[in-house]
């Protein structure tokens, strides 16, 4: 069983709480996207609420186990407490995560402030999950909490080794979002179950594909990966995206959608142009007629038409990567349709669930994220669930 944070008794408490402060920056270090630090503030607030210590640790970029001032945390702790003034939350920065310098600071913190620790990155010992670093970062809290769903298919130090330090461990409230949705979608899910995916390449998506065809009844492939499959169908892809290697791979799936009575969707149109260019010089062919030396950049208006058709009438709907290139303006409708489609859906009770990465983006971008039941905040962390892989930073949690 996985307790949530809303149900521990956190007053006079060090909550150490493993956050996803990965955002991002610009050239001169200033942040340019805020979303995950205002989307763990429900989680802090719990715990300062009820007069707890949050006491917040993360990683930031790749710094390669070494301190590097590209990769502090220190603007982080600044946003996060110009966000707290109002609240009349004190944040205070300790420029190590583990260590003396740590462990003064967290002494230091009266009970209902936050403490953000450096960079866990800063040391090696992180991402090797070393258990003296575990033990270390133990020593500064009560209790542990994971709210970092984007980092939980990591086996790190502070995502997986330090929770056995801890009788008292949880999830936050991102975490727990995440696996009531993803969880009901593979374990219970109102049907029709439909995935959809898409991106640029099946190779990093077999294994969820293999998986998804013994859950979904629907499957639908848009994006680089459908050339793929089209080539196993004997069709020609002129200068497309494609696997040659793993042709044989898209037959099997086929053939395997077939005999378990799911039905796998390839598109029946697509967008391409002569170049892998943003060109108004593009046009709309059917798949059994793509020119020689050109190639699909997107999927076209018949396939945008059934793909919203199958989402409105499903139960369920996970989406996985994008239906085209879909940062090419003149080639995202592909994605744009589909992204309105979940919306249109939702509104009418369907579950629609969006993976993190680009198809999280794309929504974002055409303005629907806040249009569908949930969008996750781990790409690779959501594919993996989806996979039916335990994830450590989740695992650990079990109490
Ligand atoms: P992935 O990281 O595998 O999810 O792939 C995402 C990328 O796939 C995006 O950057 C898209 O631009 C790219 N993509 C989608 N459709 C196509 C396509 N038809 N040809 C080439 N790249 C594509």
């Amino acid at each position: 069983m996985i307790r949530s944070i809303s149900d521990m008794e956190v007053a006079g408490k060090r909550v150490l709480v493993r956050v996803d402060f990965n955002i991002p920056l610009d050239e001169s270090g200033a942040i340019t996207d805020d979303t995950r630090i205002v989307e763990s503030i429900p989680t802090i607030m719990s715990i300062v609420d009820r007069g707890g210590v949050a006491i917040l640790m993360s990683h930031l970029g790749r710094p390669k186990g070494k301190p590097n001032d590209k990769y502090t945390l220190r603007p982080v702790a600044e946003h996060l407490a110009s966000m707290m003034r109002m609240r009349g939350v004190a944040v205070n920065f300790a420029p190590e995560c583990a260590g003396p310098v740590a462990e003064e600071a967290v002494a230091q913190a009266p009970y209902g402030s936050i403490v953000l620790l450096e960079n866990l990155r800063f040391h090696a010992e992180e991402e090797a999950n070393d258990p003296d670093f575990c033990a270390q970062l133990a020593r500064l809290g009560d209790m542990y909490c994971n709210d970092a769903f984007g980092t939980a298919h990591r086996a790190h130090a502070s995502t997986a080794g330090i929770a056995s330090h801890f009788a008292a461990r949880c999830a936050g409230l991102l975490i727990m979002k995440e696996l009531e949705y993803l969880g009901k979608a593979l374990a219970n899910p109102k049907r029709p179950l439909v995935a959809i995916m898409g991106g640029s390449k099946i190779s990093g998506k077999i294994d969820v594909i293999n998986a998804l065809l013994s859950s979904c009844d629907t499957i639908l492939i848009g994006g680089g990966m459908m050339f793929t499959f089209l080539k196993a169908k004997g069709l020609g892809i002129g200068s497309s995206l494609v696997e040659d290697d793993r042709v044989e791979l898209a037959r099997q799936l086929m053939q395997l959608a077939s005999e378990k009575g799911v039905q796998l969707i390839i598109p029946s149109d697509a967008v391409v142009a002569s170049t892998f260019a943003d060109t108004p010089d593009n046009h709309v062919v059917s798949v059994d007629a793509i020119p020689d030396g050109m190639m699909g950049l997107d999927i076209g208006p018949d396939t945008q038409r059934a793909f919203a058709g199958v989402v409105g009438s499903a139960g369920t709907v996970i989406w996985n990567g994008p239906m085209g290139v879909f940062e090419f303006k003149n080639f995202q409708a592909g994605t744009r349709a589909v992204a309105d489609a979940m919306a249109s859906a939702t509104a009418t009770g369907v579950i629609t669930i969006v993976g993190g990465g680009d198809s999280a983006a794309a929504v974002t971008q055409f303005g629907h994220a806040k249009n569908v039941t949930h969008v996750s905040t781990g790409g690779g962390a959501s594919l993996e669930f989806l996979e039916g892989k335990a994830l450590p930073g989740v695992i650990a949690l079990e109490a």
